[in-house]
This record gives C-alpha cells, sequence and structure tokens, in this order.
C-alpha cells in the first residue's frame, strides 16, 4: 500500500446537479492541485463523478469536462438509484485504479479543505478518516432538530454511526477491497463502514450552504434512510418486540390471578373469570411467542446477509506468503 505519496480518487455522486456542477468541479480540480503541489498525493489522482441517473444535463457536463481536463473521469448510473448506491458505485469502480478515495457531494456544502486533513491523517496511518460537522448553524432549524435526532434514534437502535459524519469521508484501498465484501443491497454506508474495522479518525469541517441547486434530501426521504438504516444494521427492534411480549405475558399472569382472586371472593358474574383468564393468556403468550419467533427470522436475516466473517488487517511476513503446499505422499 502506497502511504507515501498515494493516488487518490475523488469520488462525487451527482443527481441533477446542472446548476452547481460547473461551480464546484473548478473547486475540486484545484483542491487536488493543492494537494498534489503540498506532496500529499500522486500526479496521476483523479476527481470520479457519477452520474446517478440525472434527467438534466449532469452527465453532458461531465463528459465536457473530461475532455478538458483529464483529470476528470466520469460514470453513470443506468437509472437513478439514489445517493447511497451512487457512492458505492464510485467505490467499487475505483478498486485497482488508486491507493485511496474520498467521497463528497458535488453541492459544495462539505468544506473542501478538510481532504488536507484527511489526507494527513491518512499518511500518518488511518485507513478511514470521517468528515465530522463541528456545527449546524447553516442548517434550518428543522433540517438541524431532525439530523440529530436521526443520528441519536439510529444509535439508540443498535446501529454504529459516528455522529454528524454523512458520507464525506476517506477510505483506503483496502477497507474498500474489504468492504466489496458485504454484499448486502440494502445499503447505508456510514452504519457499514464502521464495521469493516481498520484504523479509523475523525477530522472536524463546518458545513456550508448548498452553493445552487436544492436539496434532494426532504424529510419522508430522510425518515425512509433512517427507516432503512435501522433495519439493515441491526436486529434490536426484534429484541424490543420479544421483551414486549415477555412483559405482556407477566403482565397477564398478575391478570389471572387477580381474576381467580374475584372470583374466589365472589365479587365476579357467572363466565367472566374464565373469558378473562382466556384473554390474559392469549395476549401474553401470543405477543412472547411472536418475538421468539422474530428472533430466529433475525439470526436468518443476518444469515442471509453474507457478511464477512473476518476481515485481516495485518500478517507476518510468512503469513503473508500463503500457505505452501503439502507434500505429495505418492
Ligand atoms: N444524490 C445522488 N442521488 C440521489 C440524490 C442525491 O447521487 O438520488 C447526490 C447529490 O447530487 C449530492 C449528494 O447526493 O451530491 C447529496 O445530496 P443533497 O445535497 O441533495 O442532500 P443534502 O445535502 O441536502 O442532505
Ligand atoms: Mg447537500
Amino acid at each position: 500500500m502506497n502511504r507515501t505519496c498515494p493516488r487518490l480518487f475523488i469520488i462525487v455522486p451527482c443527481y441533477n446537479e446542472e446548476a452547481v456542477l460547473p461551480t464546484t468541479a473548478p473547486m475540486f480540480l484545484d483542491e487536488l492541485s493543492l494537494l498534489q503541489e503540498t506532496g500529499r498525493i500522486d500526479g496521476d489522482s483523479r476527481v470520479l463523478f457519477v452520474n446517478d441517473g440525472s434527467r438534466d444535463r449532469t452527465w453532458s457536463i461531465i463528459e465536457e469536462l473530461s475532455h478538458q481536463d483529464p483529470r476528470v473521469q466520469g460514470i453513470s448510473q443506468s437509472r437513478n438509484r439514489g445517493h447511497q448506491n451512487a457512492v458505492l458505485a464510485g467505490l467499487m469502480e475505483s478498486i485497482g485504479r488508486c491507493d485511496v478515495t474520498i467521497s463528497i457531494d458535488c453541492d459544495g456544502q462539505d468544506d473542501i479543505h478538510a481532504m488536507e486533513k484527511m489526507l494527513d491523517e491518512y499518511l500518518a496511518g488511518s485507513d478511514v478518516v470521517y468528515g465530522v460537522r463541528s456545527s449546524r448553524d447553516t442548517d434550518t432549524f428543522i433540517k438541524r432538530f431532525t439530523a440529530e435526532s436521526f443520528y441519536k434514534f439510529l444509535r439508540s437502535m443498535g446501529a454504529e454511526v459516528i455522529f454528524n459524519h454523512a458520507d464525506y469521508r476517506l477510505m483506503s484501498a483496502r477497507v474498500i477491497e474489504a468492504f466489496s465484501e458485504y454484499h448486502e443491497v440494502n445499503l447505508f454506508l456510514r452504519g457499514l463502514i464502521p464495521l469493516v474495522g481498520f484504523r479509523s479518525t475523525s477530522v472536524y469541517y463546518e458545513r456550508h450552504e448548498r452553493l445552487a441547486g436544492e436539496s434532494h434530501y426532504p424529510l419522508h426521504k430522510m425518515i425512509a434512510l433512517a427507516f432503512d438504516g435501522i433495519t439493515s444494521l441491526s436486529t434490536r427492534p426484534i429484541r424490543i418486540i420479544t421483551l414486549f411480549g415477555l412483559v405482556m405475558a407477566l403482565l397477564s399472569l398478575i391478570g389471572i390471578l387477580w381474576i381467580v382472586l374475584r372470583a374466589c371472593t365472589g365479587h365476579t358474574v357467572a363466565g367472566w373469570a374464565s373469558t378473562a383468564c382466556i384473554v390474559c393468556f392469549m395476549g401474553g403468550v401470543q405477543s412472547f411467542f411472536l418475538g421468539v419467533i422474530g428472533e430466529y427470522i433475525g439470526k436468518i436475516y443476518l444469515e442471509t446477509k453474507h457478511r464477512p466473517r473476518y476481515i485481516l488487517s495485518e500478517c507476518t511476513d510468512e503469513m503473508q506468503e500463503g500457505p505452501e503446499k503439502a507434500e505429495d505422499p505418492s
């Protein structure tokens, strides 16, 4: 792995971004020049734009840019698949072509200069560097409130996410290769990357306003992403159902004892006690059993993802060479 002067790919997902791309593309290229001049990256580094099935002029702008400057490269998805998928396409297509990647949105909201700190961390030995927003002053109150609640809720539901980190992130080639072993289709990158492991750190930056165009993440998409994040990363909701079922079963047991007591002391009308007992018993037992079945479904769900069971980050020389062939006994 090249830690001295790595070849960098800046991966930029774009969906209907004709308004902002002509402004931000030169900014990415300037940053690439700056990183090269300061000896942080190799001259062969690239900006890779991923057109996510845009319906406007985004792809033709990318093509024009790549004709003007060979450091601009582009790939285009056959249709719109969403931000997470566009970043994934860029990461996967970078395999074998570079030593390190940085993914960043194309709207200029994330501070491009944080890349310098990210690369310094990479050169110092980190394989993943998370870009974390130091404040959300430029966001509207609603955006800030929903976004921060989103991270807190995700964490409480068992998804390991870095607070206030979106998808502005440096990843080394070996992390991307290890990540390519995660074959799941429901993607929530900021929850999945921490699962891959390796040495990681964070750099902090101020988030700006969008330079032009409009956000593609209204509230309903945020809620869908949160739901996707929780259900893709955690089976904790199922555990909550099981616990709820257990509590219901215990409460119904207490209910049954109380009903029997009422019946024995003659405070009931004929037929009430038996009916109420059956209702309590069935309610409690059913919700508990549903939770137990859910636990098994949760296990099946995790198995179907076929996630790698282990990922190595280091090994001693002999282990790197691979196993020696056993002697043929004949
Ligand atoms: N994006 C994408 N596909 C989509 C939606 C968004 O590739 O279906 C890109 C978009 O072009 C931008 C990034 O994802 O580069 C983040 O989107 P946006 O800025 O609209 O989200 P926000 O910053 O408002 O959460
Ligand atoms: Mg944005």
